[in-house]
């Protein structure tokens, strides 16, 4: 079968669908969970459109000096109902102020990851705070260009390889448009996110989150409430969680990622600030602090627009990104990544924990003792 770009380095952007100009193109899940492009042959007319859209080569432009803030939001609640510092909340009400509107990633009626549109101020909370799962973009390109075209601003957020699957689907620069992505390490099966839910047996979910810091941001919880039963445990006693960590169930492409070395298509970065407590220990406040890394001009002027609702700090762009590898380098394959995925189907997501990520006990004694 044809092929767009080489399978092991499809992202799942969306793009080649959303710019065939024969709607020949869908995505479909492989056996491992994750989507990719199929192609109609019989309705395709090898204009190669697909092939020029595909951006998992590119690189951004360096026309301007990346700047890093630490920051936090003023507003408690906002920063205690998001991942890290609560930014983002800030530039989406901004840019819904200015009657524009917000695409991001919000769980769906069965606790599925997609992309949606959001123009009221209400409809944000959907999109705050970090899945640990792939997203599915959908027709959030076409409506975003759509937007675009009536004069509208636009924020859009994703992975770094959705910001860039959008900037080569839409060509061309917009000045009403703003690309917020998140620094990223991976991005895991949905297909196991949706075996994990089955198997836990809590009933017909109510709520969920990756990101609960009743506890406190450094020790984040995974909450999931059900009729019948709740869960919340610790990240690292979560088996989901644990499975995520463990970078064992992330996207193929997420291992050769071209997104690294601040190669960045948005015009702002945003991540947790992990390493504060060394490099800038006076900031921590246990809340959660943003890391901000401003790639464009235009970026800096958005983080103007919302500095005043926040304490913010520049700091130095290399000590900032220091504790955060998935900046610089990729993530490495899990040696054990082919064999998990080929027992997908006939493993509970504990049984793949243990025999993949914990390992035997003999591997276990061997770790210990630093044999292996
Ligand atoms: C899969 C994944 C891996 C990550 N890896 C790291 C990492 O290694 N290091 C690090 O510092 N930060 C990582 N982050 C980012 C971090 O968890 C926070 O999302 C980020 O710091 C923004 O925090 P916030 O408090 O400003 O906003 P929040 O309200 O917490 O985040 C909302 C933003 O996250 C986006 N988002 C949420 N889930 C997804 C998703 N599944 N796909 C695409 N966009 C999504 C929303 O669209 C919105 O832009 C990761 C996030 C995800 C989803």
């Amino acid at each position: 079968m044809r092929e767009i770009c080489e399978h092991e380095k499809c992202t799942g952007c969306h793009a080649c669908v959303s710019v065939c100009p024969k709607q020949c193109i869908h995505m479909e899940e492989n056996q491992e969970g994750f989507l990719y492009p199929v192609i109609d042959e019989s309705k395709c007319i090898d204009c190669g459109l697909c092939k020029r859209t595909c951006m998992v080569s590119g690189k951004a432009k360096k026309e301007y000096e990346k700047k890093a803030f630490a920051m936090m939001n003023n507003d408690e609640e906002e920063r205690r109902n998001s991942s890290s510092g609560g930014v983002f909340v800030l530039l989406a009400k901004w840019i819904l102020s200015e009657k524009g509107a917000v695409y991001g990633a919000a769980f769906n009626d069965s606790f599925e990851i997609e992309h949606i549109r959001v123009d009221n101020i209400a409809d944000i909370k959907k999109l705050q705070t970090s899945k640990y799962v792939q997203s599915r973009i959908g027709d959030c390109f076409k409506l975003a260009k759509n937007d675009l075209d009536n004069g509208k601003k636009v924020l859009f957020t994703g992975t770094p390889c959705q910001i860039a699957g959008l900037r080569g689907y839409l060509k061309k620069d917009y000045d009403n448009l703003y690309c917020q992505d998140i620094m990223c390490h991976g991005v895991p099966s949905p297909k196991l996110w949706r075996k994990y839910l089955k198997e836990i047996q809590v009933g017909n979910l109510s709520e969920i989150s990756f990101r609960d810091k009743s506890v406190s941001w450094w020790q984040f919880c995974m909450k999931i409430k059900g009729d019948k039963r709740k869960i919340k445990d610790i990240f690292y006693d979560n088996t989901y969680m644990k499975v995520f960590l463990s970078d064992i169930a992330l996207r193929q492409s997420c291992t050769s990622c071209n997104y690294k070395e601040l190669n960045y298509f948005s015009d702002i970065t945003l991540a947790d600030f992990w390493g504060l407590d060394k490099s800038y220990p006076e900031l921590d406040d246990s809340t959660g602090v943003s890391l901000v890394l401003v790639n464009t001009q235009k970026g800096e002027s958005l983080i103007k627009q919302i500095s005043e609702k926040t304490r913010i700090t520049q700091v130095e762009v290399a000590r900032a990104v220091e504790g955060n590898r998935p900046a610089i380098t990729n993530t490495p394959a899990h040696k054990n990544r082919g064999k998990f995925f080929e027992n997908i189907d006939n493993m509970t997501v504990n049984q793949l924990k243990k025999r993949y990520v914990e390992g035997n006990l003999f591997q276990k004694v061997m770790k210990k003792l630093h044999i292996s």
